[in-house]
């Protein structure tokens, strides 16, 4: 569909937020749509730098099997027609052979509705297994089974309008500045429109979230049952209790304010056990309890617990208690992470649901499903979730594997040995838009699949709204859509009729159909009003929020009128014990690895890692740690770290940013295989999960630090490839015109330009080579240039003497270097085209923290507001404010330490 004013409207393929894009025209800037619901125009650095990823690098843009067991690039090209034929042929003689639990789909809170829908009615409908799960298992499905648990369905009751209409908002477990921009900006605009709005963030890190927050809450890791258990005693012992509601609308209120009342009724006790202080327990409590318009958001760090699910019901409770849910401005919400993740839910891509909200434990839903299916049979119980489906996998019980969409070598605990499962296993396929993945180099089959832009479907952000990914690009080579592959597989095991869709509109309309068929109101879940869509209406189709029983009327809020989906009608109240985290930390491994987002990448970097913009920010993994702990450890800032748990390790970066308190550190999750040597931080987690829900316990795992040693440091750029196997670390980070990168290595290089030239592959003798040397000093600079123009260049010192180099990635778009450009390259220095802006700050408009803090010395700026009338600097997607306030406060204090 095309906005008024032109363009293709889409919705942004990263976050749960969901929003809406407008792209002018192909491979052209992409824009906020401000006509949808979600963001009114605004897109977070990631949105608005989408266009930066349509690039051809990289591409998988034909099947390939591997030919050889060993070497990745032991591939060989295959016509579609054959490649579906083989996965096809080997599911059917696995599952003939040892039964339909010997086969498995991996899938993604990535694949749009109709991919998911396809791929769960194959899996469980016609092969009959529930072996199909999804990476959004690890990110939140406690917050569906807690849902289900309350309310009797999974679902989320407000909207984000409630965010702007709330008095309170409590941010649990989310740096919504950095993983939900948008939300959070709405947020923000909502509190400088209402300073009285207040907000409180209970997070164990003081994240940037914590910038306009009025009390955080740094809570010790795993004690958020205990916390909401003390709000919910605290509330009943205040009467803060809406005793109409708990009387008419709910059950088990006693039992769970028991164990409140046990667990956490001793405020002193609790304080303790939080590690947060009494004082600010009570004006938690206090403020909660006078708030009659409360929010409560929640995401990964209340989710990825081996408590997670109960972390969810304790919120819960205290939203049923004081009756505050479904209506304007109030209610728990759970922010997912990926842009489908509830689309997924609504088809049952979990592997404990089984399809439009209906459950395997009642025969009469899965025959309910068989029926509409039409299918020869129907799983009868859940499969394995994502965790034990590749312990499954290991323990060679599951024989052939489809992963889709997804990378689990790097994004699942104890990922070392879901690499070495993988390698097991007799036959695993990749359906990827990228050829070279952790995953992929295990793949017996790659399938190239569609990115944002080519495929054509729909997507379900965090508040239940349903938008369309229209597809505004030619699919390259032969890539096709997941759905097409799975439905292709589907007809040559036999199941073509019911898998002959032509569309995504068809696919869209049978989902819609089932959500409604002989559903008299009890699952909420319902798009009959979305049923029979034409292909025109389907292709037009505007955001709208489910449950649409009539055409063009959707829901914003569900359970305003106290009428859940249990069968009673009532909501329920779950106890909920405290349970310590499984593993503590001891004398071998006493720090506690927390693991999450940063602001500019997303998920394993293989579509952000495209992004010059987005790379500027945070370049390479790090470990973030309390100085006091750094010192203890023997690392610096700065300097290069292992990090060590039971399962695995990694290196990275030391950084110590004041956000963590003594006893925890930070990982980011995003850097694999592809992108630097050794950071999977996967390869870490500990595999425990919840009991409930199967999610890992991402946030909690014992960890060791350590000095990684390196007897030299380098920094380079090159148009061309390196030789990486000279190294013993190191990162690579994608510029406009060039990839940076970082390293170090060891031992002694007896001759640095012979050595150096190795590395960039440049032939002997380079006709236009310069060079600096300090053998004293241990100091080498090089350049190498062709035809005027910068190919590589290249610096080796001590750490600390290595060049400030932000500036370098410019010279590489010149046409021609000028005799100064090629004296700053010796130099190490800009000589032309200004200072050095310093670390990337502000990514949408490329403001560094050297330009801000001079900006702020030279014309005595002293708010956000006049950094950006300045420098433009915060004044397009806003994730950067909370930096821009840390650098105004430092100047201040600063300047109040050494007065002019
Ligand atoms: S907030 Fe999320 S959905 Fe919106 S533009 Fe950013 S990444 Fe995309």
């Amino acid at each position: 569909m095309s906005g008024a004013d032109g363009g293709v409207l889409t919705t942004c393929p990263y976050c749960g937020v969901g929003c809406g894009v407008r792209v002018p025209a192909a491979d052209a800037a992409v824009q906020g749509d401000v006509t949808h619901p979600a963001n009114g125009g605004r897109l977070c650095v990631k949105g608005s730098t989408l266009h930066e990823t349509l690039v051809p690098q990289g591409r998988l843009l034909q099947p390939l099997q591997r030919v050889a067991e060993s070497g990745p690039d032991a591939l060989q090209p295959l016509a579609w027609d054959a490649a579906l034929d083989r996965v096809a042929g080997r599911f059917a003689r696995t599952i003939a052979e040892h039964g339909p639990d010997s086969v498995a789909f991996y899938v993604s809170g990535q694949l749009l509705t109709e991919d998911y829908y396809v791929a769960n009615k194959l899996m469980k409908g016609y092969i009959g297994s529930g072996n199909i799960d999804t990476n959004s298992r690890l990110c939140m499905s406690s917050a569906v089974a807690g849902h289900k648990r309350a309310f009797g369905e999974d679902v989320v009751p407000g909207c984000y309008e409630d965010f702007e209409l709330a008095d309170l908002i409590v941010l649990v477990g989310s740096n919504t500045a950095w993983c939900h921009p948008v939300l959070y900006q709405r947020i923000v605009a909502a509190k400088e429109r209402r300073p009285a709005l207040k907000l409180v963030v209970v997070d164990p890190r003081r994240t940037p979230t914590c910038d306009l927050a009025d009390l955080h809450l740094p809570l010790r890791p795993g004690s958020d049952v205990p916390l909401f258990n003390g709000l919910l005693a605290w509330l009943a012992a205040h009467g803060a209790v809406d005793r109409d509601f708990v009387d008419g609308h709910t059950r088990g209120v006693d039992a769970a304010l028991a164990v409140a009342r046990d667990s956490a009724g001793d405020l002193d006790a609790l304080a303790g056990q939080c590690g947060v202080q009494r004082e600010r327990l009570e004006a938690f409590y206090a403020l909660f309890a006078a708030t009659e318009k409360t929010v409560t958001l929640f995401s990964q760090g209340v989710n990825q617990s081996g408590q997670g699910t109960d972390k969810v019901n304790s919120i819960i409770n205290c939203h049923l208690l004081s009756g505050r849910i479904g209506r304007p401005g109030m209610g728990p919400f759970s922010m997912t992470g990926q842009p489908n993740a509830m689309g997924g839910r609504e088809v049952g891509g979990l592997a404990n649901t089984l399809a439009a909200h209906l459950d395997f434990a009642e025969p009469a839903q899965r025959a309910l499903v068989q029926r509409f299916w039409a299918s020869p049979r129907i799983a009868e119980r859940p499969g394995l979730k994502a965790v034990d489906l590749f312990e499954a996998v290991h323990a060679g019980r599951i024989k052939a594997i489809w992963i889709v969409a997804t990378n689990p070598v790097v994004s699942l605990p104890d990922a070392d040995r879901v690499r070495e499962a993988l390698r097991r296993c007799e036959f695993v396929v990749v359906s990827d838009v990228v050829q070279h993945t952790d995953t992929a180099q295990l793949a017996h089959l790659l399938l190239p699949a569609l990115a944002w832009g080519e495929k054509d479907g729909t997507v379900t952000n965090s508040e239940r709204c349903i938008s369309r990914q229209r597809a505004f690009r030619p699919a390259p080579g032969e890539a096709r859509a997941d759905w097409w592959a799975f439905a292709g597989v589907a007809a040559r095991m036999g199941w073509a009729d019911a898998f002959a869709y032509d569309t995504p509109a068809a696919i869209f309309d049978e989902h819609a159909r089932l959500s409604a068929f002989e559903n008299d109101g009890g699952r909420r879940f319902d798009l009959r009003g979305l049923a029979g869509l034409t292909r025109a209406e389907y292709d037009a189709l505007a955001p709208i929020r489910w449950p649409v029983l009539e055409r063009g009327q959707g829901t914003d809020r569900l359970y305003g009128d106290g009428r859940f989906s249990h069968v009673d009608g009532r909501a329920v109240f779950v106890p909920t014990a405290p349970v310590a985290p499984a593993h503590a930390p001891d004398a071998a491994y006493p720090l506690v690895l927390n693991t999450g987002r940063v602001r500019d990448q997303w998920h394993t970097m293989t579509r952000t890692g495209l992004a010059p913009t987005l790379g500027g920010h945070l370049p390479e993994p790090y470990v973030d740690l309390h100085p006091a702990d750094a010192l203890a450890c023997g690392v610096r800032d700065g300097g290069l770290a292992r990090v060590i748990s039971r399962w695995g390790s990694l290196v990275v970066r030391v950084r110590s940013s004041g956000e963590l308190r003594r006893g925890q550190i930070f990982v980011p999750i995003h850097w694999n295989d592809q992108f630097a040597s050794d950071a999977r931080v996967g390869a870490l987690v500990n595999p425990v999960v919840d009991p409930h829900s199967g999610e890992p316990e991402f946030k909690h795992t014992p960890v060791r630090v350590e000095e990684f040693r390196a007897d030299w440091h380098g920094l380079a750029y090159t148009r061309g490839t390196v030789d990486l196997q000279r190294l013993a670390w190191w990162v690579r980070v994608q510029t406009t015109a060039a990839q940076r990168y970082e390293f170090a290595g060891r031992g002694v290089i007896a001759d640095r330009a012979q050595w150096a030239r190795a590395f960039l592959g440049v032939d002997e003798p380079a006709p236009d080579w310069i060079e600096y040397r300090d053998d004293g000093s241990g100091v080498y600079h090089a350049a190498y240039i062709r035809d005027g123009r910068l190919q590589a260049c290249l610096y080796i010192a001590p750490r600390e003497m290595l060049p400030a180099r932000d500036w370098f990635a410019g010279l590489f778009e010149r046409l021609r270097l000028s005799l100064r450009d090629r004296a700053s390259l010796m130099a190490a220095e800009p000589f032309t085209g200004g200072a050095d802006a310093g670390p990337q700050v502000c990514s949408c408009y490329k403001v560094g923290r050297n330009t801000i803090v001079k900006a702020i010395r030279e014309q005595g700026l002293t708010t956000p507001r006049q950094v950006t009338a300045c420098l433009k600097a915060g004044g397009n997607c806003g994730s950067c404010l909370p930096e821009i306030r840390g650098l105004l406060a430092e100047c201040a204090l600063v300047e109040r330490a050494e007065p002019a």
